[in-house]
C-alpha cells in the first residue's frame, strides 16, 4: 500500500510517496515558487533525480507535475494512480475543532479554511491545496488531514489558558495550542520503542528553523512552548519566541506599524536573524560567532540559555525528568549546543557521552552510562506519522 504525503505552504509543496509495507520512501521532492514562476525537484529511492523549472501557476499544476513524474516520467515509481491507496495532508492548525486526524470531506476542508482568523498564513492555503489535490486525484481517493496541533490536545487548562479576559478563549479560541505535534509524537513514540517503554517524564526538543519543546507525562503532552501561534516559546530562526507583550504596542507606536508590519517584524525579522544581524540559519550564526561577531555569539548563547531554562521549567512541571531528546535540523546536528546543554543540566544528574554526541542526524543515546536522565538524539520523521495516520483512517473507513 502506497501513501502520498503532502506538506503544503502558500507557495511550496513538499511531497513523499511511502510504501507502507516496509515504510520506504519511493520518491520525494518539493515544488517551489508556486504562483510565481515555479520549479520542482523529484528524487527516487533508486537515485533518479530531476530539478526543473516549470509553469506552476497553482497548486493544481504542482500536483499534475508530481503525478506525471511518479507515473509516466523517466524515473516513474508506480504504473498508475491506482497504486496510491490514500493521501495524507499536513495541516498546521486544528484549533479546538480537531484534536485528532480526520478523513477529509467538503465540510472538513471548509472547517480548515474557516480557521483563517487564528491561522491566516497556513490554513487557507492548505485548505485550497487539499481541494486542488482532490481535483487531480479524484474525490474517491481517501485523504486524511493530520494536524500539527493535535498531539498537544491533552494539555490541561492551566497550561493552555492565557491570563487575559476569559471571553477571548470562550468566544474567540485564544489559548495555547502548540505546534510540531507530529514531530513530538514521532520522536516520543520512537523513544518508547528504543527504551522498551514510554518514559514517565519526557521532554522533547524540536529545534529547527521553528523550534518547540514539549513536556510529556506517560505519553501525553502536559505543556508545550509554542502557543496560540508558532511565534511563542524559544528563540527561532526569524521568530522572536516569548517576549514581554508590551513590546508589541511600544514598537508599533515607535515605528508607526500596524498588524501586518508588526507580524512581519516578529515573525520574519526577529529571532537568530534579528539578534545576530547575520542569518536565520544556525550554521551561519555559529560560523559568524567563531569569526568573532559578538551579536552572533549572543544569539547562539540565547538559544542555549533559553533551552536550558525551558527544560528546567518543564522538569519542574513534570516533577522531574527521565528522558530528554533532541530533534530537528539544529537538534540533530548541533553537537556543540547539545554538549553545552547537557553540561548545564548536570544539576539534574545529566552526564554526557561525548563520543556518542559527536554525531549528526543519527539515532543515538548521548548521555553517559551513569546519567540519571536518558538523553537522546532522534531524527524526526513527520511524513511517516502522517502516512501511518492516513493508513489507520483509510482502513477504519473501509471496515
Ligand atoms: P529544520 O528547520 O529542521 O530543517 O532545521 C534547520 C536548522 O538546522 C537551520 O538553522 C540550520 O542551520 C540547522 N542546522 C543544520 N545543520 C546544522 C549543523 N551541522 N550545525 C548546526 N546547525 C545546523
Amino acid at each position: 500500500m502506497n501513501i502520498l504525503v503532502i506538506n503544503a505552504g502558500s507557495s511550496s509543496l513538499k511531497y513523499q510517496l511511502i510504501r507502507m509495507e516496509d515504510e520506504t520512501t519511493l520518491c520525494k521532492g518539493i515544488c517551489e515558487r508556486i504562483g510565481i514562476d515555479g520549479k520542482y525537484s523529484y528524487k527516487t529511492m533508486t537515485g533518479y533525480k530531476v530539478e526543473k523549472e516549470a509553469d506552476l501557476f497553482t497548486h493544481k499544476d504542482a500536483f499534475d507535475v508530481i503525478l506525471h513524474e511518479m507515473v509516466q516520467g523517466e524515473g516513474h515509481v508506480i504504473d498508475s494512480v491506482n497504486e496510491i491507496a490514500a493521501i495524507g495532508h499536513r495541516v498546521t492548525h486544528g484549533g479546538d475543532k480537531f484534536s485528532h486526524s480526520v478523513l477529509v470531506d467538503e465540510a472538513t476542508i471548509d472547517a480548515i479554511a474557516n480557521m483563517r482568523d487564528i491561522s491566516p498564513l497556513h490554513n487557507p492555503p492548505q485548505a485550497a491545496t487539499i481541494r486542488a489535490c482532490r481535483t487531480v486525484f479524484g474525490e474517491a481517493l481517501p485523504m486524511a488531514a493530520v494536524f500539527d496541533t493535535a498531539f498537544h490536545a491533552t494539555m490541561p487548562p492551566k497550561a493552555y489558558t492565557f491570563a487575559i479576559p476569559y471571553k477571548y478563549y470562550e468566544e474567540h479560541g485564544v489559548r495555547r495550542y502548540g505546534f510540531h505535534g507530529t514531530s513530538h509524537r514521532y520522536v516520543s513514540g520512537r523513544m518508547a520503542e528504543l527504551l522498551g517503554e514510554m518514559p514517565h517524564r519526557l521532554i522533547t526538543c524540536h529545534l529547527g528553523n521553528g523550534s518547540s519543546l514539549a513536556a510529556i507525562k506517560d505519553g501525553k503532552v502536559v505543556d508545550t512552548s509554542m502557543g496560540f501561534t508558532p511565534l511563542d516559546g524559544i528563540i527561532m530562526g526569524t521568530r522572536c519566541g516569548s517576549i514581554d507583550p508590551s513590546i508589541v504596542s511600544y514598537i508599533a507606536n515607535l515605528e508607526n506599524l500596524h498588524e501586518r508590519g508588526m507580524n512581519r517584524l516578529l515573525n520574519n525579522e526577529s529571532g537568530l536573524l534579528g539578534v545576530s544581524g547575520v542569518s536565520s540559519d544556525f550554521r551561519d550564526v555559529l560560523e559568524a560567532a567563531e569569526n568573532g561577531k559578538e551579536r552572533a555569539q549572543l544569539a547562539a548563547d540565547m538559544l542555549e540559555y533559553q533551552l536550558v531554562k525551558l527544560i528546567g521549567s518543564y522538569a519542574a512541571a513534570l516533577g522531574g525528568v527521565d528522558a530528554i531528546l533532541f530533534t530537528g535540523g539544529i537538534g540533530e546536528n548541533a553537537m556543540g549546543l547539545r554538549e553545552q546543554v547537557m553540561h548545564d543540566l548536570a544539576y539534574l544528574g545529566v552526564t554526557a557521552d561525548l563520543a556518542a554526541n559527536n554525531s549528526r542526524g543519527e539515532e543515538v543515546r548521548i548521555s553517559g552510562a551513569d546519567s540519571k536522565v536518558e538523553v537522546w538524539v532522534i531524527p524526526t520523521n513527520e511524513e511517516l506519522v502522517i502516512a501511518r495516520e492516513t493508513v489507520r483512517l483509510a482502513k477504519q473507513a473501509k471496515a
